[in-house]
């Protein structure tokens, strides 16, 4: 065993968090460090139970009468339970259904609506793509002017370069609160409070925050937020997004896609559409019950756990993989692409060398599951509750000898 070996075993044995890896499906035998749980989450064993049990008794057994008896209220009451544990958010405010992409899409288009003599989106062009083509969509369709942000691959949109690009033209503000090439974490208080001084509304995107990062919708006073639960909240692949509302806006905002879900009095079928009052009328279609088992399940661990441990482990974490990174890769010409700061740094780590492609199907070979973001990104998700110390090593080891 060399000495990093062993430290990576210590550091294992004083995780407070370390037996909560065994209330996870193991994956296959080959895999020998699984470092893409910021892409997708591993299933709680809970998520398995949860699904045959909800297949046999509910949707088996009640049939149709499980939507009076708790599905038609689930995306709300999962709603608030995910606004209470991990998204700062007082009840009432969040909902989940769609994709984040499709969320997206909904809260964009009801905020520029709400802005009419406002012609202007800022947003960041190093976004995730989808965000960015959801917004160059949304601009088409109402002849609105994109104000890109040029923020560096390796950090983020920084406040005063946000600034400069509010003014009286700004409708709404769309960004990251943690960048999804570096890991960076945007002020988002100081920036919300930016873009509302001048007029705009913020839509945060939390994908890469909710269950990894402390999030504070409501003390930052965000207007809107989307995310993705199948990330850092282990929901399962396509697991429904959630879409936070700040109440003050629920009713003066009207979505685009107007479905009988969010209509006043579903079961009244009448004529017209009229949005139910609150965060309902966010809703479309008949809410994805199936695919939120898991997420339902799973979301004790994190409950259980704590953001503040999570978040405490994550940092260890990405700590641990920077030492490595300093000791093994840095001598072999691999850079650094995310902050050193370990506060302004998220969940993950991105490292950059030129020909990283080459290397995914070799890492592949050996067992070792990372992340790649073209061009030159790999990208190492490190997640609290799944993710072991000795995990981060055995992979990162695996890469220094790929690389001689
Ligand atoms: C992962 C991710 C998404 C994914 O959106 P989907 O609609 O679920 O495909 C969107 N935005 C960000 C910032 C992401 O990291």
């Amino acid at each position: 065993m060399d000495a990093p070996e062993a430290r990576a075993h210590e550091l294992d044995a004083a995780d407070p968090l370390a037996d909560v890896r065994d209330a996870f499906l193991p994956p296959d035998p080959g895999v020998v460090a699984y470092l893409d749980g910021n892409s997708l989450g591993r299933p709680p064993r809970v998520a398995a139970e949860a699904l045959e049990r909800f297949v046999g008794e509910e949707w088996g057994g009640r049939l149709i009468r499980g939507w009076d008896e708790g599905w038609m209220e689930l995306p709300t009451a999962l709603g608030d339970r995910l606004g209470r544990t991990v998204l700062g958010a007082a009840p009432g405010q969040v909902v989940l259904g769609d994709s984040t992409s499709v969320l997206l899409y909904k809260l964009a288009r009801a905020a520029v609506a709400a802005r009419p003599g406002r012609r202007v989106v800022v947003l960041d062009a190093g976004d995730f793509p989808t965000d960015r083509y959801v917004l160059e969509g949304i601009a088409a369709e109402r002849e609105l002017g994109l104000r890109w942000l040029d923020s560096a691959p390796d950090a983020g949109p920084e406040l005063a370069e946000i600034e400069a690009a509010l003014d009286a033209d700004v409708a709404l503000l769309v960004l990251s609160h943690v960048a999804y090439r570096s890991a960076q974490i945007a002020d988002a208080a100081a920036i919300t409070r930016a873009a509302q001084a001048a007029g705009a509304l913020v839509l945060w995107d939390l994908s890469h925050s909710a269950g990894v990062v402390p999030v504070a919708l409501d003390a930052w006073a965000a207007d809107l937020a989307v995310g993705c639960t199948y990330k850092y909240l282990n929901g399962g692949p396509g697991a429904p997004a959630f879409a936070y509302v700040r109440s003050e806006h629920a009713d003066a905002l009207c979505q685009p896609v107007w479905g009988w879900m969010g209509r006043e009095d579903v079961f009244g079928m009448g004529p017209g559409y009229s949005p139910t009052p609150g965060i309902r009328s966010f809703l479309s279609g008949t809410p994805p019950i199936l695919a939120l088992v898991p997420l339902a399940a799973g979301l004790g661990l994190i409950e259980a756990a704590g953001i503040d441990a999570l978040r405490a482990k994550s940092v260890a974490l990405t700590e641990w993989a920077i030492e490595l990174f300093d000791a093994w890769l840095a001598p072999r010409g691999v850079a650094l692409a995310s902050p050193r700061d370990a506060a302004r740094r998220g969940g993950h780590v991105t490292v950059r060398r030129a020909g990283f492609a080459e290397l995914l199907g070799p890492l592949r070979a050996r067992g070792v599951i990372p992340d790649y973001r073209a061009p030159d990104g790999l990208r190492l998700g490190l997640s609290p509750l799944t993710t072991s110390f000795a995990e981060v090593h055995a992979g990162l080891a695996v890469l220094r000898e790929l690389l001689g």
